[in-house]
């Protein structure tokens, strides 16, 4: 038997020095500064996202280490915003 690890920001499982790895570029840890965790990101959730502050993201990434970063919630937009706005307003 063998431990099994996670990531303290995702789901990702993995053993510790995988999970250490991970964690180091992981796009949810805020330390890495990347646009899930950054109010300037604006996302459907599905296609990666969109930078409100100009940041040019390449196709279905996610940038890590932005200088435009501030830590926050990301704009939900799309299908997926419309469903979490109806879900708040209840
Ligand atoms: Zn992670």
């Amino acid at each position: 038997m063998k431990p099994i690890y996670r990531c303290d920001y995702c789901d990702y499982m993995g053993t510790e020095n995988e999970v250490m790895a991970h964690e180091k570029t992981c796009v949810k840890n805020f330390n890495n500064k990347g646009c899930l965790t950054c109010v300037f990101c604006k996302t459907d959730g599905m296609h990666g996202c969109e930078c409100s502050k100009g940041q040019s993201i390449p196709e279905g990434k996610q940038l890590l280490y932005c200088d435009a970063y501030e830590n926050g919630e990301p704009e939900v937009v799309g299908f997926l915003g419309m469903i979490l706005n109806m879900n708040k307003t209840k």
